[in-house]
């Protein structure tokens, strides 16, 4: 039978596993497979043109039991409920791996942020907060970016809220720009957490980063800085690829170029008319290049039983969430490929938001250097104990790292007597 692609069919499976391995009291698991709370809203909006558009949007608060609900807004064409269910509960699992005080959530709305104008991106911005805006603060749920948001659409979300309560508090949402609260190094913070999980599994697996050969599907936020990152490392670009196509160069990609180039055209589209890149049809085929290190950071459900045979990095970085599909991940263990799987991968955006609010409450900033340097003593150590987990108990990295946040969120909530 073909797997089901329902990401968050893909999300309980993955939580039956580890908690079937762990022991897992029953009551707690039930808990744990559904969302604790969710909402969806309409969201009227006056089109340039004059005419009103009804997007809608969901937020869903999967597990607050470690802190206030955490995550993402996504503005997608694709966006379903299910969707943003599986990402909240991922988000709760993220937090708990990183052992920083927060709750996992997720916020969506469908829309093409292609196809609109920053006017009515900004309408739409503000009206999704007057629709949960009574549901979130503070210390109840927390925004950040995630696909298609960014720190402009944060600081009109930011600035919706303050109109709501009646003043300014930059603790309801982060990912801010800097100049109203945002952190230094939350920019590319996905991506520079990444590098950390990377550099320590290259250790691990005995692979040199200096030559080695990386491809990346996705090139926005997280799968750009990432080719940057590891283009700094010594590492050789060799394909990437975005909604535009998937490009590939054998001697390496100029990534600074490439970042250029999407800054100047929206997408990768033509990329290979201005370098000696040659485009690869269909743009999947990013992830079939033979490469040391594979870095899906577009969306999920990417790397299934379809194609997973053709895989051949030694090295899975996720830093997309939910790149992977139950079966494919399977196979991905048999062939003995080194997953640093996505809650861990790319935790650290939201470790860095965490900063964000920390600094925040305390009004008192830090520089970039520190917010680097308390970023990769988080991603170590959550690194370690992952893969340290995983090998205690015989099972790939991923089931480690649900054993490592479950445990600790499961602990919360026992503690909190929920169960
Ligand atoms: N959207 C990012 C993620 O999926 C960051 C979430 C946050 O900072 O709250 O991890």
């Amino acid at each position: 039978m073909s797997e089901t692609l329902n990401p968050f069919k893909m999300a309980q499976q993955q939580l039956s596993t580890a908690a079937e391995l762990m022991n897992l009291d029953e009551d707690i698991h039930a808990v744990l497979r559904e969302p604790m709370r969710e909402f969806h809203v309409s969201i009227p909006v006056r089109m340039d043109d004059g005419t009103m558009k009804v997007f809608k949007g969901f937020r869903v608060q999967y597990n607050d039991a470690r802190g206030p609900a955490k995550g993402g807004i996504r503005f997608h064409p694709g966006e379903t409920v299910d969707t943003v269910r599986a990402l909240s509960a991922w988000m709760t699992w993220k937090c708990a791996v990183v052992n920083i005080p927060l709750g996992g959530g997720k916020g969506g709305v469908i829309c093409d942020p292609k196809e609109m104008t920053q006017s009515e991106l900004e309408r739409l911005s503000r009206g999704y907060i007057q629709a949960i805006g009574r549901y979130i603060g503070p210390e109840i749920d927390v925004p950040a970016p995630d696909v298609y948001t960014n720190p402009q659409i944060m600081a009109w979300m930011a600035d919706e809220f303050a109109k709501i309560r009646g003043y300014y508090a930059p603790g309801v949402i982060t990912g801010k720009p800097i100049a109203i609260g945002g952190s230094e190094g939350r920019g590319d913070a996905t991506a520079r957490g990444a590098r950390y999980t990377i550099r320590e599994a290259a250790r691990h697996i005995g692979l040199d980063l200096n030559g080695a050969t990386v491809a990346v599907q996705g090139f926005g936020n997280a799968g750009s800085n990432a080719a940057r990152l590891m283009a700094e490392d010594g590492c050789k670009v060799v394909g990437i690829s975005d909604i535009g196509g998937a490009f590939h160069d054998e001697n390496g990609i100029d990534v600074a170029k490439a970042i250029e180039y999407v800054a100047e055209n929206g997408t990768l589209a033509g990329f290979d008319t201005v370098s000696d890149c040659e485009e690869l049809t269909p743009a999947e085929k990013v992830l079939e290049l033979d490469v040391d290190i594979l870095i899906p950071a577009a969306l999920e459900g990417q790397i299934t039983e379809k194609n997973v045979h053709n895989i051949k990095a030694r090295m899975v970085a996720e830093c997309a969430n939910g790149p992977t599909t139950p079966a494919a991940d399977k196979v991905l263990t048999e062939k003995g490929i080194f997953v640093i799987p996505d809650f861990l991968c790319n935790a650290g955006g939201v470790t860095v938001s965490y900063f964000e609010q920390v600094q925040g409450n305390m009004n008192f900033y830090w520089a970039a250097e520190e917010v680097d340097e308390r970023l990769g003593h988080i991603m170590k150590k959550a690194f370690w104990s992952v893969v340290e987990t995983a090998e205690k108990y015989n099972v790939n990295n991923r089931t480690g790292a649900y054993v490592v946040a479950v445990g600790r969120v499961a602990e919360a909530m026992k503690l909190r007597g929920w169960v």
